[in-house]
């Protein structure tokens, strides 16, 4: 297990939950099929959805435009069932303000909004809010080594060109896992390793005959953050209407997560708006459909 727990979120089966193991099989599923055109997907959804996508705006912070008591911040579930908010920004009629710089041009920008999905890891976006502080994470730092070459089958005990992929367990200290991705005809292969560590120039050049390229990838902030059981797990609604689909992350740290947990949030905002005492966005709302 400890084999492809190691491919999937660099860490050992005896470091990470249960559900981050089993996570890690679907990894390992042959079922797993590739859509020939993915962007397309994306690009048709924002096409459906009809939101202005602001594509090269960072966003710098975001500002509450109401005033909340110590109770009302404590409990960031209910906060909008019963308790009518009252806007202190009397030149807003929404919840927020979302202050942003354009990357091209560095004009900055504020939009007013009724909700916020933020679906980035605070801790290296330098978005600020007010109020609220992101919870540092310990992340799993992972290189990714792409090399091109010859490779020394002998290495793994093979004599001939049959390598598909070495697992390794938690004695192995130079890489985690290697993947071929791609076989020449001329006996060359690419293959795909991932380490914790940068793999040393000595050990690739024992696993190729002949080495003709290599590029390195590695995710500085950390590519996972830790799946140990019992590390806190930031919270999904960090404020009225302000969501943080990122904090899933930390309990599983998988693509369908953020999909689950924004369809979680649409379901939370449509409570929430119908309930009208607490309908701030009916009021002279001026927000539109935003994406960044
Ligand atoms: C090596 C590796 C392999 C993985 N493989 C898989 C896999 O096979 N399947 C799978 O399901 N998951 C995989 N994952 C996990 C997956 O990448 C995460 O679950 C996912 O990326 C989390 O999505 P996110 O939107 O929260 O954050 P991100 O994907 O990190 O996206 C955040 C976005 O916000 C932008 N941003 C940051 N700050 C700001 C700002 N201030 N203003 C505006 N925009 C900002 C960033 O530029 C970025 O585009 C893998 C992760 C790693 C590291």
């Amino acid at each position: 297990m400890t084999g492809i727990t190691r491919v999937i979120y660099g860490q050992n089966a005896s470091d990470i939950s249960l559900l981050g193991g089993f996570i890690s099989f679907v990894g390992d599923a042959k079922e797993i099929f590739e859509f020939p055109n993915t962007q397309a997907v994306f690009e048709k959804l924002v096409e459906e959805s009809k939101v202005n996508l602001k594509l090269n705006h960072l966003v710098t912070h975001v500002k509450l435009n109401i005033e909340l008591t110590e109770e009302q911040l404590n409990d960031n579930i209910n906060i909008l069932e019963n308790q009518p908010l009252s806007i202190i920004d009397s030149s807003s009629s929404t919840l927020y303000s979302i202050k942003s710089i354009n990357s091209l041009t560095k004009a900055e920008s504020t939009e007013e909004y009724d909700a916020v999905i933020i679906a980035t890891p605070l801790e290296f976006s330098s978005i600020h809010i007010d109020g609220y502080s992101p919870y540092k994470r310990e992340y799993r730092k992972v290189y990714v080594t792409y090399c091109h070459g010859e490779i020394n089958h002998t290495r793994f005990g093979l004599n001939e060109n049959s390598l598909s992929g070495v697992l390794t367990t938690d004695k192995a200290k130079l890489w985690n896992s290697i993947g071929v991705r791609h076989k020449f005809e001329d006996n060359s292969s690419i293959i795909k390793l991932f380490s914790i560590n940068p793999v040393p120039e000595d050990e690739l050049d024992r696993i190729f005959i002949k080495r003709y390229s290599t590029y390195v990838h590695f995710w500085e902030d950390g590519s996972y953050p830790l799946l140990k059981p019992g590390l806190p797990i930031p919270p999904l609604i960090l404020k009225p209407n302000l969501f943080y689909i990122n904090s899933f992350e930390s309990f599983i740290s998988v693509l369908e997560g953020s999909v689950v947990t924004s369809k979680n949030v649409i379901r939370i905002l449509q409570r929430n708006w119908k309930q009208e005492q607490c309908t701030l966005s009916s009021i002279n709302s001026k927000t539109k459909s935003f994406l960044y």
